[in-house]
């Protein structure tokens, strides 16, 4: 059993509908995503801005409520659950935000942000706490002085592992990291990344990492799926995403990423136009108005989401499993 598998989960958005007006459509931002997270593992989740990534994260989570779909967590439906069953088990599934700042209470010292989850679900109070909150601050790197000061008196780095302490302080199995590194530098997105690994392994989290950037996530993920206006549309091991992308729209993502291994050729794939309006995607591939490889079926008829013998999923219809290599 997966520790966490989405079954056509959809989340949709109303568009309009204001005081005067009536509601003229509906964004759909997840629409009809099917997915498995092994315990232990990191599950690396690509897409352009907008295309739907956060907003899967905070619906896994039940962060906001999805229009439809199954969430299972360790085989139980959380969708499902009444909102006491749904506190206890959101214990074990925690969120590190993309702005360590704007997700910090500037008012709070940085002990009782850290601790604060432990007094919510019960765990530590007193002088317990405070011991957990000296643990945690150490276990990602910062220092027993830091306990009282405030956010603002931190870099974008410490108030990011701030974030992380805040997330392992209920000792959580399973966390969603949205952009953890998008704001941070680049020489500071390395240290934060190596702590998440770090932390996984001493403490065997499961992470879904959620990034606009393939880069960020290939070196702290075990498999990678990609997403388009609200839908996987390949999935597979990190080895094959990097180095034996299928879908047009992976190996356009991949084409604009800089690589340093001289052996690894590069096409590179000039993607035409903008995202289209997820309230009214294109029919057949929503790709497809983008993809230089399209065929005649693409504009007709939507692909699914379909696995080859080594679990490599992709909905395409010319570089699907069993079809163009
Ligand atoms: Fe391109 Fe057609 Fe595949 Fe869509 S289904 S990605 S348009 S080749």
């Amino acid at each position: 059993m997966s520790l966490l598998e989405v079954r056509n989960l959809k989340k949709y958005f109303p568009v309009g509908g204001g005081l005067f007006s009536r509601r003229s459509g509906e964004v759909k931002a997840v629409d009809g995503v099917n997915l498995a997270v092994e315990e232990g593992e990191t599950m690396g989740l690509v897409g352009e801005s907008g295309c739907g990534k956060s907003t899967l994260g905070r619906s896994i989570l039940r962060l906001i409520e999805p229009t439809g779909g199954e969430v299972y967590f360790q085989g139980k439906n959380l969708l499902a659950m009444s909102q006491r069953e749904l506190r206890e088990m959101r214990r074990q599934m925690q969120i590190i935000f993309q702005d360590p700042y704007a997700s910090l209470n500037p008012r709070m010292r940085v002990g009782e942000i850290i601790g604060e989850g432990l007094e919510i679900h019960k765990l530590a109070k007193g002088k317990k706490k405070r011991d957990r909150v000296m643990e945690l601050l150490h276990q990602v790197g910062l220092r027993e002085e830091h306990y009282d000061r405030y956010p603002h008196e931190f870099s974008g780095g410490q108030r990011q592992r701030i974030g992380i302490a805040r997330a392992l302080a209920v000792s959580p199995t399973f966390i969603v990291a949205d952009e953890p590194v998008s704001s941070l530098d680049v020489s500071i997105q390395a240290q934060i990344i190596n702590l998440l690994q770090e932390l996984q392994e001493k403490m065997h989290l499961t992470y879904f990492f959620i990034s606009h950037d393939l880069r960020v996530v290939e070196h702290i993920s075990h498999r990678v799926a990609i997403m388009y206006l609200g839908k996987v549309v390949e999935i597979a091991s990190s080895d094959k995403i990097y180095r034996d992308a299928k879908h047009p729209y992976t190996r356009a993502l991949l084409s604009a990423v800089p690589i340093p291994d001289p052996e690894r050729k590069k096409e590179r794939i000039i993607l035409e136009g903008d995202v289209p309006s997820p309230v009214n995607p294109p029919p057949g591939c929503a790709f497809h108005p983008r993809c230089p490889y399209r065929e005649d079926i693409c504009d007709k008829a939507e692909p699914k989401l379909e696995f080859g013998a080594d679990s490599h999923g992709v909905s395409c219809h010319v570089f699907g499993p069993g079809k163009r290599v």
